[in-house]
């Protein structure tokens, strides 16, 4: 029994090594990488095109480690870029819809732009009515990150690198961030995030992408069928700051448990929907005591047949359905998004957590790693 156990193990462990060489990446060559202009404080920005082996394709700049592009193949195998966002580095220097950008330091609303740690009071900038947003007026979505391909043996890798220094937008201590995007054979965008500080702060990235899973541009939201994988939600008041209370979803047009259109009951007459102007939360994950990432959202669209799969170890996801969007902004080719053209699925701890002492904590302190990792991953339905 026992030598046939390790015989067995032996073939396995046979089989995981052929199966590790057959999963090298068949796409060998380098990143690209091409100017994509000098910003308006003369820093020189690129664009890097990360390919896998069935065609997909990321383009990521170092100005806010934006996703730029995003093509993935639809039921037929067309491919479209699924990711709202501008042609050139002016719009996103100029922009204020956060489109596919890393964001940070603290992703999402800090009360009255006002935090309490060791006893002291920091104050941020307040960018959203009377909350900071999104780390404040110059967010890492602003920043130049230090970017540079790394070996992977997934696929693809990108490594971004910023330091924001103590005291930047308000926040204490030098945070050092490094982001590594993964452009997988398995069509997966994985986003893994570090941080070290030394000094105690709070800390929460994200990534803003907008996606419209029918082509950005090519009109709306509303049709996609999205699942969420959580019980709960954190109620917010009229700036859109968790009360504190956890909801449950059951019997509220916030229950994703099972598939639904967005565009369902966005119109129903309920509280939380009118303060949000649509869906603009942040759902408790079911897998949150779980260790390592596990299915967070699923979203699927039913024309082009694509499906996109969230997958994260973070506590918490922030639906937005694109409420703010208005038709101003000129997007990629010349189009205009408008309302609901997109939706974002952040992965996140809740918002507001440093004023909230019954959320899980977004402290770090020296000799902790800030570490976590998202997957968005494509398929067809
Ligand atoms: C927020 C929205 C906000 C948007 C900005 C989202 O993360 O939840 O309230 O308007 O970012 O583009």
């Amino acid at each position: 029994m026992r030598s046939f156990g390790r015989i067995a193990s032996l073939a396995v462990a046979t089989g995981v090594l052929a199966l590790c060489v057959a999963a090298k990446p068949a796409v060998t060559g380098r990143i690209g990488k091409r100017p994509f202009g000098k910003t308006t404080g003369g820093q020189e920005t690129f664009l890097y095109t990360l390919k896998n082996k069935n065609g997909i394709e990321a383009q990521i700049t170092n100005y806010g480690g934006t996703v730029v592009t995003l093509k993935v193949p639809d039921r037929k195998g067309q491919l479209a870029d699924v990711v709202l966002g501008y042609d050139n580095l002016e719009g996103y220097e100029t922009g204020t819809s956060y489109f596919g950008a890393l964001i940070g330091r603290y992703a999402n609303r800090i009360a009255n732009g006002k935090f309490t740690l060791d006893g002291r009071i920091y104050t941020l900038a307040q960018n959203n009515g009377p909350n900071s947003l999104h780390g404040g007026n110059i967010g890492f979505n602003k920043a130049v990150w230090d970017a540079k391909e790394i070996p992977s043996n997934e696929g693809q890798a990108l490594e971004l690198r910023y330091l924001s220094k103590d005291g930047e937008e308000g926040y204490p201590g030098n945070l050092s961030v490094r982001v590594v995007y993964t452009l997988t054979d398995r069509n997966e965008l994985k986003i893994e995030y570090n941080a070290t500080t030394d000094k105690p702060t709070v800390v929460n990235l994200t990534n803003h992408s907008y996606f419209n899973l029918a082509g950005a541009g090519s009109g709306d939201i509303i049709g996609h069928i999205l699942t969420i994988f959580a019980d709960s939600f954190t109620p917010v008041n009229a700036v859109l700051i968790p009360t504190g209370e956890f909801r449950s979803v059951a019997g509220t047009p916030l229950d994703f448990r099972q598939p639904m259109a967005i565009g369902a009951r966005i119109n129903d007459d309920y509280e939380q929907l009118k303060l949000g102007k649509g869906y603009d939360f942040n759902w408790v994950l079911a897998r949150s005591a779980k260790k390592g990432p596990s299915p967070a959202a699923r979203v699927y669209e039913p024309n082009s047949g694509r499906v996109l799969e969230v997958w994260t170890d973070q506590p918490g996801i922030q639906f937005y359905s694109g409420n703010f969007l208005d038709g101003t902004a000129r997007g990629k080719d010349g189009k205009t998004y408008r309302m609901r053209s997109g939706l974002c699925l952040e992965t996140q701890h809740y918002p507001d957590s440093p004023n909230q002492p019954t959320f899980p904590t977004t402290v770090l302190n020296p000799g902790q790693r800030y570490q976590t990792t998202t997957v968005y991953k494509f398929s067809t339905k």
